[in-house]
């Protein structure tokens, strides 16, 4: 992926630099026509950087021709003259290797660090809705091809609003954080949690059968009870309700998380910081 990024990327310029000489030139001819020579030459020298890449390297070249046709300045003898060139052409060489190692460097980290804001919750740290997805759509494959389970597990922050409202909101956002950091330490380093939406969290469980995810959310549960978040001398508890859901053969990621969404809505009628099953049928 890292090798396709850096090919497409330099595609991408020399495409785009091209496109933009080949509309530069157009323009001054079109300025050329309506007599306006003043744009039209403004136009060219736009075309500036590439120009001046070309001159220069006429330049070195006419240099280079010149210096062949003169009697040497200093005379040197032939071997140590070949060791001369021999040096120039290495360090030349090492130079372009060190741009282009540099040049990828960058370009791999600014792709890295796109590829994070693409799939991160910004709050949180914990993988988007995107990510979460991509992971599940992997975990569906494995699923079809070796039969092994994959079970889902929606958690949504009890009386959530009453905390912005009597806390604040920012109060809130500290809280949404500790959460996310407890769900990840209540689960596995093979799940993924991640922030559904607002104050919802949706954690997919690789090689998992219900009754076992139904103990991860119990455990979720008791852990989330336990957080507490100060505000001034002030402690603010919150719990959670969570619903999980296994995949059934043949279905969709969204039945199987839909199934986890009504589990949870059903601990919720039933008075909240609960996990419940979803109901086999
Ligand atoms: P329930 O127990 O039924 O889930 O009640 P609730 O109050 O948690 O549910 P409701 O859906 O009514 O409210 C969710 C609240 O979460 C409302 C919204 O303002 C808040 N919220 C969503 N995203 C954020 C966020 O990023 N930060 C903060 N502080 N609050 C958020
Ligand atoms: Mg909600
Ligand atoms: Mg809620």
């Amino acid at each position: 992926m890292a090798r396709h990024t850096g090919r497409s990327y330099w595609q991408a310029l020399t495409r785009a630099a091209l496109a933009a000489a080949l509309v530069h030139l157009a323009f001054s001819a079109v300025f050329f026509a309506l007599h306006a020579p003043l744009m039209a030459w403004a136009n060219l020298g736009s075309i500036g950087k590439l120009l001046l890449g070309v001159l220069l390297a006429g330049f070195y070249i006419g240099l280079d021709a010149y210096s062949r046709l003169q009697p040497p300045v200093s005379p040197i003898a032939a071997d140590a003259l070949d060791l001369v060139r021999y040096f120039n052409i290495a360090a030349t060489l090492a130079l372009l290797a060190y741009l282009a190692h540099y040049y990828f460097g960058a370009v791999l980290r600014a792709e890295r660090r796109l590829h994070n804001l693409a799939t991160t919750d910004s709050l949180t740290g914990l993988a988007n809705r995107r990510r979460v997805m991509q992971v599940a759509a992997q975990q569906l494959g494995r699923r079809r091809r070796d039969g092994t389970p994959l079970s889902f597990m929606l958690g949504d922050v009890d009386h959530f609003k009453a905390v912005n409202d009597r806390h604040g909101h920012d109060t809130g956002d500290r809280v949404l954080i500790k959460v996310a950091g407890t769900l990840k330490a209540a689960t596995r380093e093979a799940d993924t949690v991640s922030r559904w939406c607002g104050e919802e969290f949706l954690v997919v469980l690789p090689e998992t059968d219900l009754a076992t995810a139904l103990k991860v959310a119990e455990r979720v549960r008791e852990s989330v009870r336990q957080v507490v978040v100060m505000r001034g001398s002030q402690a603010v508890n919150v719990t959670i309700t969570l619903g999980v859901s296994s995949l059934r053969g043949g279905e969709s990621l969204d039945d199987a998380i839909a199934r986890a969404d009504a589990a949870m809505y059903q601990g919720k009628v039933d008075g909240r910081n609960r996990s419940v099953a979803e109901t086999l049928h």
